[in-house]
């Protein structure tokens, strides 16, 4: 059977010295693996009609089993430039692909995450700033799988104004007292102060649709860099899954622009 579907490129391996293998999200079918034979050919028909965060339209021979198809055709719905040229964009471009790469399943219809994933990176190739977008991206993608966490004030406190001894219970996804029934006194549980909280509501919840790959506009350095470490630390506890590939990414965001500098160095002297 053959079909034809909208296709995000999230993942591009080579399969033979001629073949690759890509993993696509389409929205009908979720998570699908092709084959593309004779992509690295001179001449092959594919060269340029796919990469990494394009959005294509793909024309797949449907197999029952084994769960890799064939692509017959492919063609470029949206190239992205931009992330071809900015690192900062492919960086965060290359993650958000990884991302939804673990948490998609394969034939099954996924249309929120596609369009969730298909804005954001448009954003990115509109040159919106990467550690912004990722962390909209990251509650917009729970929040899309049921795995939300909730900010609402603790529902076991006896105390109920000033200093409340709650913590966020990162398996519970809520705010739990220290006496809670189910409180584990390990490593699950963050410690997060009212501006933190207030911090995480204001991210999860974009003030306005124009915020939506924006910070929001109380945030500032510090709050950022925690909403980003519980974010971590929250994801990695849900959707049980490495997170080398985001550290690696905020790495690369949060060194400085250096190549520039030196560029501008070389030059003055
Ligand atoms: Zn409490």
């Amino acid at each position: 059977m053959i079909i034809k579907t909208t296709a995000i490129a999230l993942r591009l391996h080579p399969y033979s010295r001629t073949s690759r293998v890509v993993t696509w999200l389409t929205p009908d079918y979720g998570r699908i693996v092709t084959v593309i034979k004779g992509a690295c050919r001179a001449k092959s028909a594919f060269l340029g009609q796919y990469d990494l965060a394009m959005r294509c339209e793909l024309l797949f021979y449907r197999r029952e089993h084994g769960g890799v198809h064939i692509a017959r055709e492919c063609s470029p719905l949206a190239y992205r430039p931009h992330l071809r040229t900015d690192w900062r964009g492919a960086v965060a471009a290359g993650y958000l692909c990884e991302l939804v790469n673990r948490v998609s399943v394969p034939m099954l219809a996924a249309p929120e995450a596609f369009a969730l994933l298909d804005q954001t990176l448009d954003a990115l190739d509109s040159g919106a700033a990467p550690i912004p977008v990722i962390l909209r991206f990251e509650f917009a993608l729970l929040e899309s799988l049921g795995l939300a966490p909730d900010f609402a004030p603790c529902a076991d406190c006896t105390i109920t104004s000033g200093n409340r001894p709650c913590r966020f219970l990162l398996p519970a996804g809520r705010l739990r007292c220290f006496h809670s029934r189910g409180h584990q006194p390990d490593g699950s549980s963050v410690a997060i102060d009212e501006t933190g909280l207030a911090a995480l509501r204001a991210w999860q919840q974009p003030e306005t649709e124009e915020l939506e790959h924006h910070p929001p506009t109380s945030a500032t350095a510090e709050t950022t860099t925690m909403v980003r470490r519980f974010l971590g630390m929250f994801l990695q506890c849900h959707l049980d899954m490495p997170m080398t590939a985001r550290q690696a990414a905020f790495a690369w965001l949060e060194a400085q622009p250096e190549t520039k500098h030196e560029c501008d160095e070389t030059q003055a002297g």
